[in-house]
């Protein structure tokens, strides 16, 4: 059932406190801890307690409960790290490079000249294209 712990889940099993972690903050909601795998200090991961893979999957209130949390959080990070700036990215999906298949937030703070480089290669969007490509959208957002 959608939201229940999955067995084979590391992120269920750190949520349960059956796997230690660095958490960093928890409420009935979320859980957030240190990325084992940081990129930079302060590489900080968010996750629902409740099992959903991706943002296309968990019901939209709890994603909207989980995002509210994610501004003192993601502020507190940097304050530690004493940045202003970070990404917080989500990947949903192997082919977006996710690899604990429970939704999680990335919150990694920027530091000038830290060397992250995350390939951003801009094409220019056809404008034919891209009018049919977002009235297909739309269609798929209201039937
Ligand atoms: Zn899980």
């Amino acid at each position: 059932m959608a939201g229940s712990p999955d067995p084979s889940c590391v992120f269920c099993k750190i949520a349960a406190g059956q796997i230690p972690c660095f958490k960093v903050y928890e409420d009935d909601v979320v859980l957030a801890f240190l990325d084992i795998g940081p990129i930079v200090r302060g590489h900080t991961l968010v996750i629902p307690k409740a099992h959903h893979a991706t943002v296309m999957e968990i019901p939209p209130e709890l994603l909207g409960a989980v995002n509210q949390r994610i501004p003192k959080i993601a502020k507190a990070v940097l304050a530690e790290v004493g940045v202003s700036a970070c990404h917080v990215l989500v990947n949903n999906g192997a082919e977006a490079m996710q690899s604990v298949h429970h939704l999680h937030y990335h919150i990694i703070p920027r530091t000038p000249g830290d060397g992250i480089h995350i390939p951003w290669n801009t094409r220019n969007l056809d404008k034919a294209a891209g009018a049919t490509l977002a009235q297909a959208i739309q269609k798929g957002i209201h039937p």
